[in-house]
């Protein structure tokens, strides 16, 4: 693991992070706002959008992972702690769009100890496990989020999250400066695609493995890390997020790899 190779000399730093909620809207509303009186034209895809906002205390907030017809899934790998994402089929022909709502999250939120980046996220999960039962998804109607009320019914959008899902208040999940994040852009995202929040959409918590707290250092000059043959790489050791970047590091560092040991063997 990452903390049995630090102990052997790897070099880490924290690095920021996002972490967020799931919004989730019919798709049948977002190809309506997105693509108007072409809603219905069967030349076009089901519809997508990506939006982003700076916050009045300096957080960048952005949608990610936009899934176009698609669903809200468990992702959690350890027991006691529930993790969401969201995946489509190839058809992309569910009844929802889903995409990630996330909220740039620093050492000013984690404080500077190595690993306190991953201590805050396991907290995160473990306190968004202890809301509800059996790995049931807290959700909120977003605009109830915005009012700090718990929901009492769903209002046209239907969480597609396979194990259920209870009410809450996601407000009693995050600290003061993400919830302020989240709730200045979704009032931004509804001025710019009116419905965002009050077509029923509905958040689900918690969305924190887009992208990890650590990066593992690696040299400039020929991409290695501290420990002799080790070449970071991908999203995982905190240089790329998705999978195009993760690949095109991927090709660099096993170019780097290729061309130290081609030249050492030579
Ligand atoms: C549900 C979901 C939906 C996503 N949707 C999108 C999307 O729509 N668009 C997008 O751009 N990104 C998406 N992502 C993110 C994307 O999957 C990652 O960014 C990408 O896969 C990272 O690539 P990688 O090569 O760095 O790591 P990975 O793809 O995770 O590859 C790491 C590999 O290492 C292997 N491995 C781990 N440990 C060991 C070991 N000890 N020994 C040998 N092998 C090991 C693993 O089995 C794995 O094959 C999604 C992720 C999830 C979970």
């Amino acid at each position: 693991t990452i903390h049995a190779l630090y102990e052997r000399g790897l070099h880490l730093e924290n690095k920021p992070f996002p972490i967020g909620v799931r919004i989730e809207h019919t798709q049948e509303f977002i190809n309506q706002a997105m693509l108007g009186d072409f809603k219905d034209d069967p030349r076009l895809i089901p519809a997508r959008y990506t939006l982003t906002t700076m916050t009045s205390n300096k957080k960048g907030v952005y949608t990610f992972c936009m899934c176009p017809g698609g669903y809200v899934i468990p992702s959690e790998a350890q027991e006691g702690q529930l993790v969401i994402n969201g995946m489509s089929y190839a058809s992309r022909s569910g009844e929802n769009a889903n995409s990630a709502l996330l909220v740039q999250i620093n050492e000013d939120d984690y404080g500077t100890e190595l690993f306190a980046g991953e201590k805050y996220i396991e907290g995160l999960e473990k306190k968004a496990y202890r809301m509800t039962s059996d790995y049931k998804a807290p959700v909120q109607l977003a605009k109830d989020y915005l009012q700090g009320k718990v929901s009492q019914e769903l209002e046209g959008v239907k969480p597609t999250y396979s194990l259920g899902y209870e009410f809450v208040d996601l407000n009693t999940l995050f600290s003061k400066a993400v919830n302020q994040s989240l709730h200045e852009a979704l009032l931004d995202f509804e001025k710019k695609v009116p419905g965002f929040v009050t077509s029923g959409a509905i958040l689900s918590a918690i969305e924190s493995r887009s992208n990890p707290s650590l990066r593992l250092v690696r040299a400039k000059e020929n991409r290695m890390s501290s420990i002799y043959g080790l070449y970071p790489c991908g999203e995982g050791s905190g240089y790329a997020g998705g999978i195009v970047s993760s690949a095109i590091d991927g090709i660099k560092s096993a170019y780097a790899l290729m061309d130290h040991f081609g030249k050492e063997n030579a």
